[in-house]
């Protein structure tokens, strides 16, 4: 970047004010990715907010309700999850679900948000998970996953924002009128990721992750249990964390942890599975 002491530089602002921005493509994302480490920070005091990206109007198998009707359903279903896990902010940017791309007006959007908030951490998906395909030769019956494009569109306008636009005083300048000051997120969290390095203990907040779940009626039906197989995955993420790491935990969350900004502070040396 450029001379920080340049006549009319503008310095970049490194202190955060919330601790999390959670960025999930469709309503139910962040539940699926970060509910209970979402809950945990939330319960410990710091301030989570949620962006949802598209209007989730794709999410559903009833092709003749009104596109606006079910965009109110699902934003209000997002907003009663939220609110059982303690997350007091949801913000909606209602680009066309199924649709989503790396666009100008994406980016920017995001841009705005980062530098209202200055979240610590942002959240969001990995961008380089695409084809998830156990080998036929070897498991016959078992069927592929594609990451919907609408994820990894998110996981890219997320990390296009962040670097360079986020912290760069010549970026969408007309910003900076309206006081969204150039800002330098701390650390990326990214979740469904091929290459895990952290691992958050969820045990006390768990259960709080099936209930938000279970607003989603739209997705998941009025009678669903979604603590079990929440659980059971949980669960499992947790056994990799003791094979991996030795950690020993009933439910775990896990993510690939990018640190962007270490503050001056702050030792350098850290070990990579600090837990919230
Ligand atoms: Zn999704």
């Amino acid at each position: 970047m450029g001379d920080r002491n340049a006549p009319g530089a503008v310095q970049v602002v490194t202190t955060p004010d919330y601790e999390a921005m959670v960025i999930g493509a469709h309503p139910d994302d962040a539940d699926f990715g970060t509910a209970a480490t979402s809950a945990l920070w939330a319960k410990q005091g710091k301030k989570v907010v949620w962006v949802v990206m598209t209007d989730g109007t794709e999410g559903g198998e009833v092709p003749s309700i009104p596109d606006t009707e079910f965009m109110l359903m699902r934003e209000q279903e997002q907003r009663m999850a939220a609110e059982v896990l303690g997350v007091k902010q949801v913000e909606f940017l209602r680009f066309p679900d199924g649709h989503l791309t790396n666009s100008e007006a994406a980016r920017k959007a995001i841009v705005k948000l980062i530098r209202k908030y200055r979240p610590r951490v942002v959240f969001t998906h990995d961008p380089s998970q695409h084809i998830l395909a156990p080998d036929p030769n070897t498991e016959p019956n078992a069927t592929a996953y594609l990451n919907h494009p609408d994820h990894r569109a998110t996981g890219n306008i997320v990390l296009d924002a962040i670097f360079p636009a986020v912290g760069n005083p010549r970026a969408y300048r007309e910003l900076l009128t309206e006081g969204l000051e150039p800002y330098r997120v701390h650390e990326l969290y990214l979740f469904f990721s091929a290459q895990i390095n952290t691992y958050v203990d969820v045990t006390e907040t768990i259960d709080l992750k099936g209930k938000a779940l279970e607003c989603h009626v739209t997705q998941f039906g009025p009678d669903a249990d979604m603590h079990t197989s929440i659980k059971t995955r949980a669960a499992e993420i947790a056994r990799e964390a003791k094979e991996k790491m030795g950690l020993d935990m009933q439910y775990a969350e896990a993510f690939r942890r990018i640190k962007l900004h270490v503050p001056p502070a702050e030792p350098q040396e850290e070990a990579p599975t600090e837990m919230a």
